[in-house]
């Protein structure tokens, strides 16, 4: 089926689906947006978005549907159970999934919405908040090669690259994986320059040496941890905004669940939870609500 897609339902519109609803209002679609938070309504309103009272509401009349919602456990209570929006939207309906979420999850979404007559696919993102704003995010899709072939218009108006990992299931998958390498890489990031500091050098000078050396990376060079090296940071803000560190550690509990069902070994992974475990703590000292490249705070303890 492949009828040009106009009207999108957006369902979660946070830290990184807000900059998407908007980006597709910008790019022409018309945009159906819910949320839980009235704030989240009201700036999406503002962005060009017709804002509902309910989930219900908002798939009512739409050719796809675009969800970026915390887990799996919350995708499908609003797909399947709660809300149960699979058997509100019109029959043909595009479910274009962004949330991080189990592969098991995406499978079940799939397997479910097929049976009501929907088409389904998983598609994670990378590229954060800043990415979703500017509409340049990746696209990590599962699904049919048809069904990814008709997101495509609504994915480019998001995001600037567009992969199919696979089947249902595959972009989680794919996001998976590279989730725990940025985990790996940013706590790698955040050791380094607290060695430098702790031995006289100034974190700035230390970043452009290593941005032209071997150890430049991803975290380095766009999401620098250290307080003051990058103006934009999550960083240089108190590390609000941002990918939390409950979403990371959201995601690596996923990469601990794929390994252990592959028999796979991954003790960079591992070690990588288990540093942010720690620093996310608990009680009064709780930071799962700070930007994720606060593990910085970690190695300054
Ligand atoms: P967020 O908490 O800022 O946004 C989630 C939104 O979903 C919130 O506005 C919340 O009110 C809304 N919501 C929750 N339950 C709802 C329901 N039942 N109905 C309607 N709305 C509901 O989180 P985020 O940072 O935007 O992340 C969203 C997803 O994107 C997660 O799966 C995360 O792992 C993934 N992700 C985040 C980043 C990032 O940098 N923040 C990057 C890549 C992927």
């Amino acid at each position: 089926m492949s009828t040009k897609i106009t009207d999108v339902a957006f369902i979660g519109l946070g830290n990184m689906g807000g900059g998407m609803a908007a980006n597709l209002a910008q790019k022409g679609f018309r945009v159906r947006a819910f949320d839980l938070m009235q704030a989240h309504l009201d700036k999406a309103q503002a962005d060009g978005c017709r804002v509902f009272t309910s989930a219900t509401e908002a798939v009512r009349e739409c050719d796809a549907v675009v969800s970026m919602l915390p887990n799996g456990a919350i995708v499908e209570s609003v797909y399947i159970d709660q809300d149960a929006l699979f058997d509100v939207m019109p029959k043909g309906t595009l479910v274009i999934d962004c949330s991080t979420v189990a592969p098991e999850n995406s499978r079940r979404m799939a397997k479910v919405g097929t049976e009501k007559g929907m088409r389904v696919i998983d598609a994670p993102v990378s590229g954060g908040v800043a990415a979703a704003a500017a509409g340049t995010l990746a696209f990590m899709c599962g699904g049919t090669e048809a069904d990814v072939e008709a997101a495509r218009p609504v994915l480019a108006a998001m995001g600037a690259n567009i992969f199919r990992a696979g089947d249902h299931g595959a972009g989680q998958v794919a996001k998976v994986c590279n989730n725990m390498l940025l985990a790996i890489h940013m706590a790698g990031t955040a050791e380094a320059l607290q060695l430098g500091v702790n031995n006289g050098l100034d974190p700035k000078v230390l970043s452009e040496i290593m941005l032209k050396s071997s150890g430049c990376n991803w975290s380095l060079e766009k999401y620098n941890p250290y307080p003051g090296v990058q103006e934009n940071s999550a960083a240089s803000r108190g590390y609000t905004g941002g990918f939390m560190v409950d979403l990371m550690l959201k995601d690596l509990g996923l990469a601990m669940q794929s390994a252990q069902a592959s028999q796979s070994s991954v003790p960079m992974g591992a070690a990588a939870r288990n540093l942010f475990s720690l620093h996310k703590g608990g009680g009064e000292q709780n930071n799962g609500g700070l930007d994720f490249s606060s593990i910085q705070q970690l190695y300054q303890r």
